[in-house]
């Protein structure tokens, strides 16, 4: 039996909610109405509609905000949400899609214009089986697939919605998290050069494993927001280049001087071979510093104590070639491509023995995808080359990273 589709319409304007009332329920809908955004969530959630339709101009925030709450809600995946826009009023695609609607259909004085639309958007978004102009088959095997085939197109939909709000959650969270941290980090890096609190510090070994303790954690915690946004500007493609000329010795020597302090206290041994030819580039140069800074903390954190680590640059032909290279714990081949997704860690990071230091435990699983994405938003490639993983035997990694090479600046080009 074919039943009527049913709407779902939330509005607070009560003359044009009986208007669109009247003009979808002639046409053959079952039509619901709601005036609040609970009430229509709640209706929804009951009834669960073919469609909801809200009222709402895409650049008013309460119709955000109400479909960010409709869109999240349980039980309610794979339910179209769409904004039903003033009359001649045609946003933006782009405008929707933030809003994390499914579309927006332009409201019409002309109830025949109206369903029209109404219909049309229905019978895109299901085919026509919501619409009913479909003859009513046997469930066989075909219609069976089909159903769970449209099943699975709505509940991808509805999964690229949540994870479209996902991104933007973490990148507001992120960017919130990071203002007031930047100050507590730099106070904190203040207070340490302060010679009351170094003598302080001097005189009482409490005071001075407090106080270590307290910056070390600031410094990693601003360290995994600034991950956090940066992975996120990767994830939804913003990551835009500041492309400068770059010195390859410069960029290495910086990279270097970070983890001299550890490297002692480690006995590890950190060293550059560059090729004398290498001459100025352009690239993003703090995004690669920061690629080359994870590759090279990695190197460290997985090296134990007493081995040696060596970066290489070269320019073969147009092709920079910067690699880390380790004597560490070494990388399963299984587990070499794995390790650039996000939030991939090999193995228990926390558990293996040759990081006593400062580098206890492994990160969040991001550095290597940061790396590559800003390699790949260069143009270049990333991967690691190791016969397997052995804390015994210690096999090594080398990371490489290879880059076209630009020489001329970016307005001078095309
Ligand atoms: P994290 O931020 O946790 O260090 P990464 O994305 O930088 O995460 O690295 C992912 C995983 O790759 C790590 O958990 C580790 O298992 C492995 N890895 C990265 N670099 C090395 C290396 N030089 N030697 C051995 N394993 C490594």
């Amino acid at each position: 039996m074919t039943r009527p589709p049913g709407i779902l319409y939330i509005d607070r304007d009560d003359a044009r909610r009986s208007r669109i009332w009247h003009a979808l329920s002639r046409a053959g809908y079952q039509v619901a109405l709601a005036v609040t955004a609970l009430d229509g969530m709640e209706q929804a959630q009951r009834a669960r509609p073919d469609l909801i339709l809200v009222e709402g101009d895409l650049r008013d925030a309460r119709a955000h905000h109400l479909a960010a709450r409709l869109s999240t809600a349980p039980g309610l995946s794979g339910v179209p949400i769409v904004a039903l826009t003033a009359p001649g009023r045609t946003p933006p695609h782009q405008a929707a899609s933030a809003a994390g609607l499914d579309g927006w259909i332009a409201d019409s004085n002309e109830d025949r214009i109206l369903v029209e639309r109404v219909e049309g958007f229905l019978d895109d978004f299901y085919g026509n089986a919501v619409t009913g102009t479909a003859p009513h088959a046997p469930q066989d095997t075909l219609t069976r697939l089909e159903t769970s085939l449209r099943e699975l197109e709505a509940s991808n939909r509805a999964l690229r919605r949540l994870d479209r709000i996902k991104e933007d959650f973490i990148q507001l969270t992120a960017h919130e998290l990071r203002t007031p941290l930047t100050t507590v980090y730099g106070y904190s890096r203040l207070v340490q050069t302060l010679p009351a609190v170094q003598e302080l510090m001097a005189r009482d070994p409490e005071v001075h494993a407090c106080l270590s303790g307290l910056i070390d954690s600031i410094e990693r915690f601003h360290r995994a927001v600034d991950e956090i946004i940066v992975v996120s500007r990767i994830a939804s493609d913003h990551l835009d280049l500041k492309r400068s000329p770059t010195s390859l010795p410069a960029l290495v020597e910086r990279v270097l001087h970070d983890y001299t302090g550890v490297a002692e206290q480690r006995q590890l041994a950190l060293r550059a071979r560059l090729d004398r030819n290498v001459a100025l580039f352009f690239a993003d140069t703090d995004l690669l510093e920061l690629a080359l800074s994870n590759v090279l903390g990695n190197a460290i954190k997985y090296t134990p104590d007493g081995g040696t680590i060596t970066i290489y640059g070269d320019i073969h032909d147009d092709t920079v070639i910067l690699s880390v290279q380790d004597t560490g714990i070494g990388i399963d081949p299984d587990e070499q491509e794995q390790i650039f997704d996000r939030f991939y860690t090999a193995g228990d990071t926390q558990l293996h023995t040759t990081s006593k230091t400062a580098f206890r435990g492994g990160g969040l699983g991001l550095g290597l995808a940061i790396c590559r994405g800003i390699v790949e938003a260069h143009g270049g490639h990333i991967w690691v080359e190791s016969e397997g993983c052995d804390p015994e035997r210690l096999p090594g990694s080398t990371f490489v990273i290879q880059l076209p090479l630009e020489r001329t600046p970016p307005d001078a080009r095309r």
